[in-house]
């Protein structure tokens, strides 16, 4: 299996999932335009998706999804309610309803949502597994939920949001109900936030970690890289620590 973060970051996010076989895009929060350049960058093209997960309908994870909508025949992944909300921006994708915690299988990838803790309707992260290898893909959570922890030991890779850094938070001049919605259970995981679960999960196994949807306001990828360099260092993991850019596209990671 491998993967490749075509653009992430609070203003935008969208990844490509590879078993070789079967290609799944994750959230098409760019433009149209932008997702097939990624694509092509990839060696793919639209027409070669399998389906397209969401991890729930804000803007930065659905913005291209009209405009793909209309020159594609799309197969769309997401829970129930997620769903009634992209159902307007796409209305003739075929939906397939996820239930969080049950596998579903596509192609020879198997898929796990699970439930995360967002101002969102109906918000997941996901569970990859593929050829035995297993990628945990959290973003846009305010807190880890319980039993996460114990359902991603063992993950080979993970792609992890780390928005942002409390004291760039605090002083970023944003209005006080904003800094507190971001902070809150139902917003996003800080830098520190990120690094707890990485130790709650951490193995020699791990491979990859990718640090996911910086705010490009209250966190820089110098910061959130270091803050996480140190966990991986007292842990003396040897996984490899990548920053997904917000503006291109970080090339296929395999997972071995
Ligand atoms: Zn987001
Ligand atoms: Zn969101």
């Amino acid at each position: 299996m491998q993967f490749s973060v075509l653009a992430s970051s609070s203003k935008g996010n969208a990844t490509v999932i590879s078993s070789g076989i079967t290609h799944i895009l994750v959230d098409t929060g760019i433009s149209a335009l932008r997702i097939r350049k990624g694509l092509q960058e990839c060696g793919l093209t639209g027409k070669q998706l399998a389906a397209i997960l969401f991890t729930h309908e804000h803007t930065d994870h659905v913005c291209g999804l009209g405009q793909l909508a209309k020159k594609e025949d799309l197969s769309i992944y997401c829970t129930r309610y997620m769903g009634q909300e992209l159902r307007p921006i796409a209305p003739h994708a075929r939906y397939t309803y996820l239930e969080p915690g049950s596998p579903v299988q596509i192609g020879d990838i198997t898929v796990t949502a699970f439930c995360v803790s967002h101002d969102a309707t109906d918000p997941v992260g996901y569970i990859f597994e593929s050829n035995n290898k297993k990628l945990g893909y959290i973003t846009d959570t305010g807190k880890i939920p319980n039993g996460l922890t114990e359902l991603l030991q063992g993950v080979d890779a993970l792609y992890l949001e780390s928005n942002y850094d409390p004291s760039m938070l605090r002083n970023s001049g944003r209005p006080l109900y904003l800094i507190e919605r971001i902070a809150s259970h139902f917003g996003h995981l800080s830098n520190e936030q990120a690094g707890d679960f990485v130790r709650s999960i951490a193995h020699n196994g791990l491979q990859h970690l990718v640090l996911a949807h910086l705010s490009q306001d209250c966190n820089t990828p110098a910061i959130a890289s270091a803050a996480m360099r140190k966990v991986l260092d007292e842990l003396k993991l040897p996984t490899v620590l990548h920053c997904a850019p917000a503006a291109t596209r970080l090339p296929w990671l395999s997972i071995n």
